[in-house]
């Protein structure tokens, strides 16, 4: 057994047996249910964790407010002394995170820098986006001022970003009882760039748009969907045409479809500044079908404002066939709660593409829903698949892009599903 360090400065959190056995297969979080006492431990604090009999298990960040209570920075099996000097050890995992993406990404400048938890770094997300980095934090811990100065210095040290941006979820905020705060620029002043992923080029604007401004986590499907796909496509739930705009040079034409206009403008003015590379012979930006606004002469690109359980569901009755989907529907199940409303909308969306995939025809399905596993996802496709009477062989089983990496005894950092099938008959 270990010994228990004889003092410490950081306050003390006792676990109790069901918190001390979680930890101990390899998980980082502790649920404030499983909290014996937390010795007046103050809001974001670091702080040393026991077990109940006063065993020394690791280091942690606590918050006072979360159901969360506990993520731990460092476990007895890394150090047997508790963490003394916090901002020493982020600016050592900050630089571990950049040395880790410079070892595993290829071909973009925008990529997500700091992956929280899978990163040791729990609640700071950070993404590069060109010359802009954007963070969001999500916790108590990583609010404080402290931990904020030493993120930036650290970031701009290694990167000399044109500016940091930070983008705020609210509700974020309320849950972690800290002051409310506004999406904006921490330090320079730009806010809009163009980044190149796979070679493909997208408009970025870093106070707009989901998540912090672009999927990035499905960057290393796109490039394999493009693999595949070819003939006539349709990409649901396109946003900024993220699939749409890396299959346009193996495709015919592409239509890409999202309820959401203004995430079809952006896709329209990244479908022109691709346009060259679509095809040799076949100059054009793209075009918005019934818009009021810029349609240029293109052919091969067009985008279609619409609900896509509506359109799929005219589509399919009008008898309309592709040879290549993408479906990248948000997140259906919010809770474990949705998991079995999401895995029918999950099927009723899959059903439909197969029965419009032509012979040979490719299907890339997504899920970004943590709550549906990847097997509940593989089950879902099989009977849509049986439903449709189509065969489906599975060509790419995939998850998120490496630099959201996926830390083994953490489950919620695995998140997105991406298959690829082709349809057999
Ligand atoms: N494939 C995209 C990401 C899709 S995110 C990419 O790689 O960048 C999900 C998208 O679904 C969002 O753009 C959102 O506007 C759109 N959306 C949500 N509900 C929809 C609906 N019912 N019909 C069509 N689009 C919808």
């Amino acid at each position: 057994m270990l010994p228990t360090p004889k003092r410490s400065e950081s306050p003390t959190v006792k676990l109790s047996p069901r918190g001390t056995s979680r930890l101990k297969s390899g998980h980082v979080w502790v649920y404030r249910s499983d909290i014996v006492s937390t010795n007046d431990a103050p809001p974001g604090s670091v702080v040393s964790v026991t077990d109940h009999r006063g065993q020394f298990l690791g280091t942690a960040l606590y918050s006072s407010s979360s159901q969360i209570a506990i993520r731990m920075i460092s476990t007895e099996k890394i150090s047997r002394e508790p963490v003394k000097d916090f901002p020493a050890l982020l600016r050592q995992r900050i630089a571990n995170a950049i040395a880790y993406r410079e070892r595993i990404v290829r071909n973009t400048d925008a990529y997500r820098l700091i992956f929280s938890e899978a990163d040791f770094l729990p609640g700071l997300i950070v993404d590069r986006y060109s010359d802009i980095l954007s963070l969001q934090i999500l916790t108590q811990a990583i609010d404080a001022d402290p931990v904020r100065q030493v993120l930036l210095s650290e970031l701009t040290q290694h990167f000399h970003p044109a500016s940091i941006v930070e983008r705020v979820d609210p509700r974020v905020r309320e849950l972690e009882t800290l002051p409310p705060r506004e999406s904006g620029l921490l330090q320079g002043e730009k806010t809009s760039t163009i980044i190149t992923m796979n070679g493909v080029q997208f408009h970025f604007d870093a106070l707009t748009g989901q998540k912090t401004g672009a999927f990035l986590d499905q960057r290393e499907n796109y490039f394999a969907a493009a693999h595949y796909a070819h003939g006539e496509a349709l990409d649901v739930f396109c946003y900024q045409g993220g699939f749409a705009l890396h299959l346009a040079p193996r495709c015919s034409h592409v239509t890409g479809v999202d309820s959401s206009r203004p995430a079809l403008e952006v896709a329209d003015q990244n479908a022109a500044l691709n346009a060259s590379d679509f095809h040799a012979s076949d100059l054009h930006a793209s075009k918005f079908q019934a818009s009021e606004f810029h349609a240029s002469e293109s052919h091969k690109i067009e985008w279609i404002e619409a609900n896509a359980f509506d359109l799929l569901k005219d589509y399919s009755a009008a008898g309309k066939q592709y040879d290549t989907i993408v479906l990248d529907p948000p997140a259906f199940a919010k809770s474990k709660r949705d998991l079995d409303a999401a895995l029918r909308g999950y099927k009723e969306l899959n059903l439909r593409a197969l029965k419009m995939l032509r012979p040979s025809g490719i299907l890339v399905t997504c899920s970004c829903s943590y709550h549906v596993s990847q097997s509940d996802f593989l089950e879902m496709l099989a009977g849509a698949a049986l439903d449709a009477r189509r065969a489906l062989r599975l060509l790419e089983v995939r998850g998120q892009s490496k630099d959201h990496p996926v830390l083994l005894n953490v489950p919620e950092t695995s998140y997105l599903k991406c298959v690829i099938a082709s349809v057999n008959n």
